[in-house]
């Protein structure tokens, strides 16, 4: 077969059909593995130095992965296990390296977390940061974060739920009724977007909430530019982690990615609460809702008036995305949150598939589905690749695909345009700057979307439809 006459038969139903009997093959999954997620999670606490236990190639990668995501430099050390620690184990491996990091990088406190060889060999690390500690590597006290991280279970999202849970074991004190903070703990989940976090953080603030952001990896991936490298540029502050099971209540803004975390906390009998990610105009509703009815705040007529504000926005752009046609990919909660929007605007979602989804997520979103005119049209794919998606896009075209930049290719062989939401976005500059979550974020993605389809029909635009008004 030539490669002209197999680029055709890949564009066919026969071929579609045998992509999806397909079993034993990943193609391009929209997953990454569950260190990356631990390490975005170790970045968000005061004075954290992430550290992988295992090869350096994984961490190579995480880091390769995140300083193309976020354009920033990324700390974090691996004990560089080879061919010798996977027959031997890891121990002088792991404590050699506690002992070189702790010296030359002067951390607060330490999150280890480990890649497929440590988990393939069973590497008992808790056995090791003991020893660690009697052998004097470490001071007794010096706080470390442990999570059991093996890819071949879960995604880069199940990382970030375990490395939480990891500081809530290693810092937190336990809960005493009698000593309550009053704070409001507000988890965001795993969320890519410095901005987003930023964001979440600017409404508490105008509404006067005392709370705390867990993790807050915000200015650590976009610290400003000031000529002077910091290695610690930000994060929660550790007595704020210290004090986290005394926390009023925790207000969970993913399900996803949070479910060992949540499962802990009720163990521990802190009351908690969780709604879906704060995307478009009904959901940031909730959330605000939510959290005045959690702290007693009222929401101030200032955030009334930026609400004001999107709904006419969205009123302006709602010729150019409704009826309109969308594939989208990514993690389960940020598909439930952008798939919520798209309903808002009268877009018809059509493919929408999740690698790391679950049933359980399927469910959930078939149900949102179901709670709109605009949803009907849509089937969910769970545990499926960017390769099937491919054919979905061929065989049953959309208007525009939402997802990260792994979907440029299937965008072009489809030759629809790629709106940027997800992680990681290596191929434009300054998304993560822009927030997609709260009423500005409803604006942003209003924006991005309808201002696509426009270039497109510019693009595409005979000189007689060349028009100066759209
Ligand atoms: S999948 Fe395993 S081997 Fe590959 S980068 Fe992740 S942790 Fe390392």
């Amino acid at each position: 077969m030539s490669a002209q006459s197999t680029a055709e038969w890949i564009n066919t139903k026969e071929y579609q059909d045998l992509n999806f009997a397909r079993k034993d093959l990943v193609i391009n999954p929209a997953k990454a593995c569950q260190p990356l997620g631990a390490l975005v999670c170790a970045l968000g606490v005061e004075g954290c130095l992430p550290f992988v236990h295992g090869s350096q190639g994984c961490a190579a990668y995480f880091r390769n992965n995140l300083s193309r995501h976020y354009r920033e430099p990324i700390s974090a050390v691996s004990d560089s296990m080879t061919e010798d620690s996977a027959v031997f184990g890891g121990q002088k491996n792991l404590i050699d390296g506690m002992e070189n990091a702790y010296t030359l990088y002067k951390p607060k406190m330490m999150a280890i977390f480990t890649s497929c060889m440590a988990e393939v060999i069973g590497d008992d690390i808790n056995a090791y940061v003991d020893k660690a500690r009697l052998d004097g590597v470490i001071p007794e006290d010096f706080p470390i974060a442990l999570a059991h991280t093996p890819s071949f279970k879960g995604s880069h999202i199940t990382g970030y739920d375990n490395m939480l849970k990891g500081f809530l074991q290693e810092l937190a004190k336990p809960r005493n009724e009698q000593e309550l903070n009053d704070r409001l703990y507000v988890v965001s989940g795993f969320d890519p977007s410095p901005a987003n976090l930023r964001e979440i953080k600017r409404l508490l603030g105008k509404m006067g909430v005392e709370y705390t952001l867990l993790p807050d990896y915000s200015d650590v991936v976009d610290s400003p530019n000031t000529g002077t490298f910091e290695m610690y540029p930000g994060g929660t502050p550790m007595n704020e982690v210290v004090d986290a099971l005394n926390a009023e209540s925790f207000l969970f803004l993913q399900s996803y990615s949070t479910s060992v975390t949540r499962k802990y906390l009720k163990k521990e009998n802190v009351p908690l609460e969780m709604i879906s990610m704060p995307m478009g105009i009904s959901n940031t509703d909730r959330f605000l809702m939510k959290v005045s009815e959690m702290t007693g705040k009222a929401i101030p007529a200032e955030i009334d008036e930026e609400r004001g504000r999107v709904v006419d926005a969205a009123t302006d752009a709602h010729p150019y995305i409704h009826g309109k046609r969308f594939a989208l990919f990514g993690d389960p909660d940020v598909l439930l949150g952008t798939v919520n929007f798209l309903l808002e605007m009268g877009g018809v979602p059509v493919h929408i598939v999740s690698t790391n989804g679950t049933p359980a997520f399927q469910t959930e979103m078939e149900e949102l589905l179901d709670s709109s005119p605009y949803g009907k049209s849509a089937t969910v794919y769970v545990g499926k690749d960017l390769w099937h998606l491919r054919s979905l896009l061929i065989n049953d075209p959309v208007d525009m695909l939402i997802g990260d930049s792994h979907g440029k290719y299937a965008a072009r062989d489809a030759g629809i345009p790629l709106v940027r939401i997800g992680f990681p976005i290596t191929d434009r500059v300054n998304l993560h700057r822009y927030p997609t979550v709260g009423y500005e974020g409803t604006l942003n993605l209003i924006t991005m979307i309808a201002n696509a389809f426009l270039d497109e029909k510019d693009r595409n635009s005979d000189n007689a439809h060349f028009e100066l008004l759209r």
